[in-house]
């Protein structure tokens, strides 16, 4: 996802919006490969403080999943804000970032005219991440015997009781 910044970093004070598009690499999350389910897409406003390069926004887009009850696979909508800093490295119109300044550890530097946000955005949406997918959150999973999707159908397994007091009473009457 890349940002033609070369007319913003002409002009101190000014801001730019941007609508970007555009299919996102695979996101390593938990030792897994998930894809993007099509496009992903940006918008954001860019401004520029003089010293930086303030990038300010929104994610959308949606990643191919599979239920963490059901397994089937479904298609989790993404939104995550976006907020980072840049600074131009080889700009003398910019005054150079201090190293042992506090900002230079969370700005981000870049080269030439075009901001490439690609690796920011990534990192955004693996922030806001689930702990776990759900297809819906009323999924009614698999029966753990015969392992049907129980939202399609019920089977005619007998079901053990959950409440663990009645499974207590259970072994009583078994002794
Ligand atoms: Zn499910
Ligand atoms: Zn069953």
């Amino acid at each position: 996802m890349r940002i033609d910044v070369a007319d913003l970093k002409k002009s101190p004070g000014e801001s730019i919006e941007v609508e970007l598009s555009s299919h996102l690499p695979d996101l390593e999350f938990q030792g897994e490969k998930l894809s993007f389910d099509g496009p992903a897409r940006v918008f954001a406003e860019i401004s520029n403080t003089g010293r930086a390069l303030i990038v300010k926004g929104k994610v959308t887009g949606a990643l191919k999943v599979l239920c963490g009850r059901c397994l089937e696979p479904f298609s989790l909508p993404l939104e995550v804000q976006l907020s980072e800093v840049y600074y131009p490295a080889d700009d003398e119109d910019f005054p150079a970032v201090d190293p042992s300044a506090e900002e230079a550890q969370e700005w981000i530097p870049f080269t030439g005219n075009v901001l490439d946000i690609t690796p920011e955005v990534l990192k955004s949406i693996l922030l806001e991440m689930p702990m776990r997918f759900l297809c819906r959150e009323e999924c009614r999973g698999l029966c753990s015997f015969c392992g049907q999707n129980l939202n399609r159908a019920t089977c005619t397994c007998e079901r053990e009781e959950i409440d663990p007091r009645l499974s207590v009473l259970k072994e009583i009457f078994k002794n």
